[in-house]
């Protein structure tokens, strides 16, 4: 393959990445979470991503690469700081997919280990794994507060972009903003959830309380408007 084949091939690949619909593009087979996927060519498609399935049909194998689909940001974060190597060899290339894998693999299981922990069902939307200065202010926080497990503070504004989209998107009413719950699982495992807080209710800044909130916002009864009465129920039912 010549320079111009081979920057032709990068450039349909990188429409192809933009436009990727999570399948392979020569059966359609859905890709998996963390599975290995292969660019190449493939007549009559042409520039093809493929999952492992076809693979074998591809005429020329141009590079690889792996497919995820959840806890991207916490991926996408500990990658960012892999350095990149050049004129890496095919069996270079396939060592480093494999160690990115296993990586993966890690982070999915330490994040759902967590959440089993924490009893919650859902999976995570999002996993930080770098340093933020909000995870410091609440590192920070729990050690100052050592008979604490849950913690309620304002959104930092780094923070924003590792909320849902449902969270950032959406118009809340007056005189509510977006609070953080966090819960606080072991030293160092923490999760948190955002809750629209209405400015003109006082929260008293109780573990008990903050841990009853952060139960209904967790299992999503916290749609329509949490009330007092559901709290202090809640709260009554921990201290029994
Ligand atoms: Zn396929």
């Amino acid at each position: 393959m010549n320079r111009t084949e081979r920057r032709h091939f990068e450039k349909e690949m990188s429409k192809i990445l933009k436009k990727s619909a999570g399948v392979c593009g020569v059966c359609g087979t859905e890709l998996n979470h963390n599975s290995q996927t292969f660019g190449g060519i493939l007549e009559p498609y042409g520039t093809v991503l493929t999952g492992e399935c076809c693979v074998n049909k591809l005429e020329v194998i141009m590079g690889a690469g792996v497919y995820i689909n959840k806890n991207i940001n916490g991926i996408m974060s500990v990658m960012k700081t892999g350095q990149g190597i050049s004129h890496a060899s095919p069996s270079d290339a396939l060592s480093a997919i494999r160690q990115i894998r296993s990586g993966i693999g890690e982070i999915d299981s330490a994040a759902d280990d967590l959440m089993r922990e924490a009893g919650i069902e859902r999976p995570p939307t999002d996993i930080t794994v770098t340093d933020a200065p909000w995870k410091l202010d609440d590192a920070e926080w729990f050690n100052r507060h050592p008979g604490r497990s849950y913690r309620m503070r304002s959104l930092h504004p780094d923070e924003i972009p590792t909320l849902q989209d449902a969270v950032t998107d959406v118009v809340i009413p007056p005189n509510h903003c977006w609070e953080i719950l966090v819960r606080q699982v072991n030293k160092g495992q923490r999760i948190r959830t955002a809750f629209c807080r209405n400015m003109a209710v006082f929260i008293p800044d109780a573990d008990d309380v903050i841990h009853a909130i952060f139960d209904i916002v967790v299992k999503g009864e916290g749609q329509g408007v949490i009330s007092a009465k559901d709290v202090a129920a809640l709260v009554d039912s921990y201290n029994r």
